[in-house]
């Protein structure tokens, strides 16, 4: 294949040693079918496919042809799943290669659902279309609601069957990231024992992702900081949209700080903090309201691994991780409140702040609450009237809402701009995306397109969103699964 797309490969995570991963190719599939193609992220990567023809192009996004430059890896990692510690990998997915744009920002290229590897352990290596669509829709999703995530290049048909709890059809989608080094990755190295490696593994992140801390005298502590600030960026922005991961085991977490692995993720409606939808998840380990302990808890299994290099005494080494880590609750609430009160539109910090806000979030769990509609009635951009809404406790919590409103603030203007900013107006509604699938199974993509394009700009009032916005009647029942 000519290189009239542009691939820019530089593949520096293939070239560590072997203890990094298995050099191995995708397992050619039956028949390909490209059925989504993601064009805007492929102009950001400066990737242009408008050459290509169609077969092509479906030989090209299921790896039965691959880029020319491109060195094909199965990454290593380990992971705590619901608490417990496994060594895992890519087990079905092959990394391709590290694509640099015009600007020389890294991706890396990445197949999941590409056939077995060294790592997949009793699995076939293989993704069902079902999820893989699933991840290009939320992961986009996510992107659009300016929440940091992995990205979504493309979605192919293999043509093959795959069997689950019933047969169905084969899929690989092709995911963008600016890396998948995950904790899990750093608990493998340290698992093996060997400080070089570690060392090396900690260069290679640092270089790749934080070089503004290349020169700095602990290297390991400052990543373990930074690490932390980050993953409380993300988690904040998470409790913003009511996003709830699900499975956030330490191989689901990156080092990057983006939002990886859309398993059974979902969106919650009705406001209520023990929101949980993945079927396995029966204790409510990752219930939406947990997210920033866990949070704290992967961060934690992260800074273990790093105590070899943060400090050649042991005991001082915890003793520092340990106060970093401990950080946590305070940098938390802080970003949360403050999150809280940008989607409010509220400037400046009161001390009434923290109740006014509680106050919302106990009278919105309290009366079933759609959590993103609350906000778009505070803003006043909702169509459709809703009688919840003239509740007396409601009434009388606006009105300490205004009051506290013109504290700080010359300009209501500028406090509608800040919550328009912060409160979307549409996110995946559960229904909308399972109506969507279930279409996309039998080969209509009509509804999965029109979705991406209302999720495309959240949070810009149009005309045809009111359908978007309504509540998904699914929720009290509505479970979401993972890896299948
Ligand atoms: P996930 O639940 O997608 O985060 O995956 C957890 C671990 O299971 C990872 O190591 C995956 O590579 C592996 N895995 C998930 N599904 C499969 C599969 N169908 N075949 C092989 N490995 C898999
Ligand atoms: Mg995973």
């Amino acid at each position: 294949m000519k290189n009239t797309i542009n691939w820019n490969f530089d593949n520096s995570y293939s070239r560590l040693s072997n203890a990094f991963k298995e050099h191995i190719e995708p397992v050619p599939v039956k028949k390909p079918e490209l059925v989504l193609m993601n064009q805007d992220l492929a102009n950001e990567l400066n990737l242009d496919f408008s050459k290509i023809d169609k077969n092509e192009l479906s030989a090209l996004f299921t790896g039965n042809i691959l880029p020319k430059e491109s060195n094909t890896i199965a990454q290593a990692y380990a992971g705590h799943q619901f608490g417990h510690f496994t060594m895992l990998g890519d087990g079905r997915a092959v990394l391709i290669g590290e694509h640099l744009t015009n600007n020389n920002k890294r991706y890396d290229i990445q197949f999941k659902g590409s056939g077995k590897t060294a790592f997949s352990r009793n699995g076939d290596g293989r993704a069902a279309l079902g999820p893989m669509l699933r991840e290009y829709i939320i992961s986009e999703a996510m992107h659009n609601l300016n929440i940091p995530s992995t990205r979504s290049l493309a979605v192919a048909k293999t043509g093959e069957e795959i069997i689950r709890d019933t047969s169905l059809q084969g899929a690989i989608l092709t995911r963008v990231a600016s890396s998948h080094i995950r904790v899990g990755t750093f608990q493998y190295i340290a698992a093996r024992d060997k400080k070089d490696e570690l060392e090396i593994l900690l260069d290679y992140v640092v270089k790749r992702h934080y070089p503004d801390l290349i020169n700095l005298k602990n290297k390991a502590l400052e990543l373990l900081k930074t690490v932390i600030n980050r993953q409380i960026d993300l988690v904040v922005n998470w409790m913003r949209v009511g996003f709830i991961h699900g499975v956030m085991n330490t191989d689901n977490m990156t080092i990057s700080g983006e939002t990886i692995d859309y398993g059974p993720c979902a969106f919650m409606d009705t406001y209520d903090p023990k929101t949980v939808f993945s079927s396995i998840d029966q204790k409510g380990r990752y219930a939406y309201c947990n997210q920033p302990i866990i949070t704290k808890w992967n961060l934690s299994r992260f800074a273990e691994c790093l105590i070899p290099l943060i400090d050649k005494n042991q005991d001082n080494a915890i003793k520092i991780a340990t106060e970093a880590i401990n950080s946590f609750e305070k940098k938390y609430e802080e970003k949360w409140i403050n999150m809280m009160r940008d989607k409010l539109g509220l400037f400046g910090l009161e001390n009434e702040d923290k109740f006014l806000i509680l106050d919302l979030l106990t009278w919105m769990h309290q009366k079933k609450a759609d959590y993103t509609n609350t906000f778009c009635h505070l803003m006043d951009l909702t169509k459709k009237k809703n009688k919840l809404f003239d509740d007396i406790n409601f009434m009388n919590w606006k009105k300490r809402w205004k009051e506290r409103s013109l504290k700080n603030n010359d300009s209501p203007k500028k406090s509608l701009a800040l919550m328009k900013h912060n409160n979307p107006l549409v996110i995946p509604r559960n229904h909308k995306v399972e109506e969507a699938l279930k279409a996309a199974e039998k080969n209509d993509f009509k509804l999965i397109n029109k979705l991406m394009e209302i999720l495309k700009d959240p949070y810009t009032q149009k005309d045809d969103i009111l359908d978007y916005q309504i509540p998904s009647n699914l929720d009290e029942k509505y479970k979401t699964f993972c890896g299948t």
